[in-house]
């Protein structure tokens, strides 16, 4: 349904921007599939020709995207898509390179040092973004709000998050905002709340990552072309005008404060 080309088409044109996405077939829950599309649209209206490259676990994985999203999912998931990554290196070849990276939830854990699971063992990450990932006391789930504490990004942030890890982040780790409503990262059972404290989401380098799904990017206009920009090595993109999105955030924003 989402239109996909596999990673060894040609590109049709020289200038075609490929999105990469990651490992659709055991992460991208709660519609995070959707992030690609969003990009690909958002790309259209620019007058960009644009596809999404489906990466499957059948797949060895191309360096040769854009950008690159990654979507949630459980442990066992979590577990497959860290070896295959690992084992098929071309996201860590591209964010080299500086290519935009949009993860998501379990994605963010994956891109990490290492995630626990549930048996309490520690399963080792990709080692991309300076965290790591252990049980929080109880499991966050609802409405999810955060400011942004990225530069270029002034817009308030609106996801839905479900998850039981808490992702603390290291010193290289930068938070994508802080949450207002909801939890984010959250805190580890057993350790108390730090100072400073609701960090969501983590940025290092080109990669982006935060617990919001939705899909985040058709909640976030102004993440959605940052990334954009990026990917296409430009300062900043034409505007364009979405109704129907500006009433989406305004109802989920909403339903936050509620
Ligand atoms: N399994 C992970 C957790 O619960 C991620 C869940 C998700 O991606 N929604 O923390």
């Amino acid at each position: 349904p989402l239109d996909t080309v596999s990673p060894d088409s040609p590109r049709p044109t020289e200038s075609t921007v490929r999105i990469g996405l990651v490992l659709p077939d055991v992460m991208g829950t709660y519609g995070d599939d959707g992030n690609s599309l969003i990009l690909r649209q958002r790309l259209r209206w620019r007058g960009y020709d644009a596809e999404i490259v489906r990466i499957t676990l059948d797949d060895a994985v191309p360096d040769s995207c854009d950008i690159y999203t990654v979507g949630g999912g459980e442990d066992t998931a979590q577990k497959l898509a860290s070896r295959h990554l690992s084992g098929s290196p071309g996201v860590q070849r591209a964010v080299a390179r500086g290519v935009p990276v949009l993860a998501i939830c379990a994605g963010m854990q994956v891109f990490g040092e290492w995630f626990m699971v549930a048996d309490g063992s520690r399963a080792p990450g990709l080692g991309l973004l300076d965290v790591t990932t252990s049980p929080q006391a109880t499991r966050s789930i609802g409405e999810l709000v955060a400011e942004p504490q990225m530069a270029g990004l002034t817009q308030t942030l609106t996801g839905f998050e479900n998850h039981m890890g808490a992702t603390v982040l290291g010193p290289d780790a930068a938070p994508l905002g802080v949450a207002t409503s909801g939890v984010g990262n959250g805190v580890p059972a057993g350790e108390p709340a730090r100072a400073g404290g609701r960090v969501e989401g983590v940025v290092q380098g080109s990669m982006i990552a935060t617990y919001m799904h939705g899909p985040v990017l058709a909640r976030n206009p102004e993440l959605a072309d940052l990334l954009l920009s990026r990917a296409l090595g430009v300062d900043s993109l034409p505007p364009v005008e979405v109704p129907a999105v500006d009433q989406l955030r305004r109802e989920r924003l909403a339903a936050a404060r509620r």
